[in-house]
């Protein structure tokens, strides 16, 4: 079956295409297909996540595979949200990993709760109009450092401190990393709910 994927994201893009492997699904980025990106006027991410499903469906006639994430802060009520990806262009500076981890550490200076979590909400249609879309929901929460640690992953990773560990995503090898975050748990989560839902009674599956 082939799957088109609402993102450009060459690193999601090879993520999910292994953890959906085992349903003999080819995923396909929409830019291949001639796909621009979607509008993502909404403050939730399942809302956003559906509107890009819902888009890269309608323009493909394929069944479609969307995702959206970022950083929930609970001093800041969840924010920056679905925002997290423009959050140093709030306070003025470009769009990069490095600025949003410096605003992030600068907005809460002084804060002393420091909890956080990381969240991946993808979600898959049938066809434009599917009235019963699957949605798979990951989350990890952990507390916000209060200087950047460690050099692997990418994003906020250097500063989100896993309580289990004592150590940020950045400190921990890839393996331990994609166990425990929030983007594993949702595709893990996902391949149960089409393995259910769209492959029900496939032996093959
Ligand atoms: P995206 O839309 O999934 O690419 O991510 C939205 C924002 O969350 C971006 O600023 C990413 O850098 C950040 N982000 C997403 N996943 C992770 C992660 O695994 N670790 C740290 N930051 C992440």
């Amino acid at each position: 079956m082939k799957l088109v994927l609402a993102s450009n994201n060459r690193g999601k893009l090879a993520e999910l295409q292994a953890m959906l492997a085992p349903l003999g699904v080819e995923l396909i980025a929409q830019a291949t297909l001639g796909v621009g990106e979607a509008e993502e006027p909404f403050h939730t991410f399942v809302e956003n996540a559906m509107a890009k499903a819902r888009f890269a469906s309608a323009h493909t006639g394929l069944p479609a595979l969307a995702d959206d994430a970022g950083l929930c802060v609970n001093a800041f009520g969840g924010l920056p949200g679905v925002q997290t990806a423009h959050y140093a262009t709030q306070f003025g500076y470009e769009k990069s990993d490095t600025n949003n981890v410096r605003a992030l550490l600068e907005q809460m200076e002084g804060v002393q709760d420091r909890r956080a979590a990381m969240v991946s909400t993808l979600v898959a249609v049938r066809s434009p109009q599917d009235p019963e879309p699957l949605i798979a929901v990951g989350r990890v929460a952990g507390e916000i450092a209060r200087a950047p640690r460690g050099t692997g992953g990418f994003g906020f990773d250097p500063v989100m401190i896993l309580p289990a560990f004592g150590k940020t995503f950045a400190e921990l090898p890839t393996e331990i990393k994609n166990a425990h975050s929030h983007r594993g748990q949702a595709a893990a989560q996902m391949l149960a709910l089409m393995r259910a839902h769209w492959f029900a009674g496939d032996s093959k599956k």
